[in-house]
């Protein structure tokens, strides 16, 4: 698809550009190539003739021998005229025929199949396929200026420029090989008539020695590469120049890498290989980052195997959690002695008037009852303890003056801690005073 701009004329900055030299003789064939007219050269002199009857409206004579010699003829034999009206007859042939020039850098691919090997040769996809998911080539036209050289009757001096008359840089050039440019002939050209002339307008065609202009179509290609393993898919996106794309890293996203190399885990996502390491428990296919160390067996394990103890803050194996009797709650079996954990085993004694024990018993006048308390506040829960001469309550709020969500009790000496049901929670703790 043509992606024309509108050129919009800015201040000539020619003294800027780079300039590369050609000879006047190949450069005559090349202008000869790109506008069909058959040309030899021999002796110094290119001759350029055409057929009047096909093409009556072409400037006249039909046949234009040009001096092209290195060594200045003189006098110029019959017939021969001098270069700079030579490339004058080649340029109002080509403002009439083309609007302009037109050229394409040599060595640039001009499809998809001529460059997408260099994409998907890049990659390695474990067990999965890779496609093109959509692929656009963008034309992008570029300016060269052709004058004779001040210095040289037989050469020419190139100066190239973006459509806006900007100065093109050296390494712009030899990334986009404008240098050396193929003819673009009329049916492969991206661009009409008109749309050549619109875009050689800002260029100054009186300007002294001027010989041509050559609007030369570079292409980027943008588009995706899809990756699918298994039901799953993961995609690059690229966008450069056809001369000098490269395939670009997947962007791993769990892991951070950059890679080459694709392959599937055990949960099905699209990773760097690279980062895929093995789950020492189950033997699972799984992220290095995401694998986790099991605080009782010191195995790396699969996260979704494993659980945060929240006594110890440690990573365990589920397998490897017991039950707290008092709290209920799940921990590593190395945080649970005599069937309580550690957390409820060594609570700190707090005082009747202390902040957690003084916010319970105000809700719960019922535990006024008991004189002596254990308090301690671990994660989100605040436990507190109420110990009296037969019976402990262990009673679990969610925060601070949260509500309760859990109660436990022991009776008797050796008795063990067991859940008190939901349902005898007001007949554990009396009527909540609460104030809603
Ligand atoms: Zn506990």
């Amino acid at each position: 698809m043509n992606e024309l701009q509108t050129p919009t004329a800015v201040e000539s900055t020619a003294s800027d550009a780079v300039v590369h030299r050609e000879s006047l003789a190949s450069f005559v064939e090349f202008a000869a190539d790109v506008l069909e007219v058959q040309h030899t050269v021999a002796d110094g002199v290119a001759t350029l003739e055409f057929e009047h009857r096909e093409h009556p409206a072409w400037p006249r004579p039909y046949q234009t021998r040009v001096a092209v010699a290195s060594e200045k003829i003189d006098p110029l034999p019959r017939k021969v005229t001098s270069p700079i009206d030579g490339g004058h007859w080649l340029w109002n042939l080509a403002a009439l025929e083309r609007g302009a020039l037109v050229a394409r850098p040599a060595s640039q691919p001009e499809s998809v199949h001529e460059f997408s090997s260099r994409l998907f040769d890049a990659y390695q996809v474990d067990g999965g396929q890779m496609h093109l998911a959509g692929c656009r080539l963008i034309d992008v036209p570029f300016l060269r200026v052709t004058t004779l050289a001040s210095d040289d009757a037989s050469m020419v001096e190139h100066r190239y420029f973006d459509h806006t008359m900007k100065p093109v840089s050296e390494s712009q050039l030899e990334q986009l090989g404008l240098v050396e440019v193929s003819p673009l002939a009329s049916d492969t050209s991206p661009y009409s008539r008109p749309q050549v002339e619109s875009l050689a307008e800002p260029c100054d065609t009186a300007a002294e020695r001027f010989m041509a202009l050559t609007v030369i179509v570079a292409k980027r290609a943008e588009g995706a590469l899809q990756f699918d393993i298994g039901e799953q898919c993961a995609r690059v996106r690229f966008g450069d120049w056809t001369r000098t794309i490269a395939a670009p890293p997947f962007r791993c996203a769990a892991s951070g890498r950059d890679s080459y190399h694709l392959a599937a885990i055990d949960d099905g996502r699209i990773v760097a290989a690279e980062a895929i390491a093995t789950c020492e428990e189950s033997g699972a296919s799984v992220l290095e980052c995401e694998r986790v160390k099991c605080g009782v067996t010191g195995k790396q394990v699969d996260p979704r195997l494993a659980s945060k103890c929240p006594v110890s803050g440690e990573h365990v194996l589920k397998d490897e959690m017991a039950t707290c009797h008092a709290c209920q709650q799940s921990v590593s079996r190395l945080a649970v002695s005599g069937g309580v954990c550690k957390a409820c085993r060594e609570l700190p004694a707090a005082k009747p008037t202390d902040t957690w024990v003084a916010g319970l018993t105000e809700q719960f006048p019922t535990l006024k009852q008991y004189r002596k308390f254990r308090a301690g506040k671990l994660g989100e829960l605040v436990r507190v303890m109420a110990i009296g001469w037969w019976r402990r309550l262990l009673v679990i709020t969610a925060g601070e003056g949260g509500p309760v969500v859990e109660v436990a009790r022991r009776e008797g000496l050796a008795g063990r801690w067991e859940q008190v049901p939901h349902t005898e929670w007001s007949q554990v703790l009396g009527a909540s005073q609460e104030q809603s």
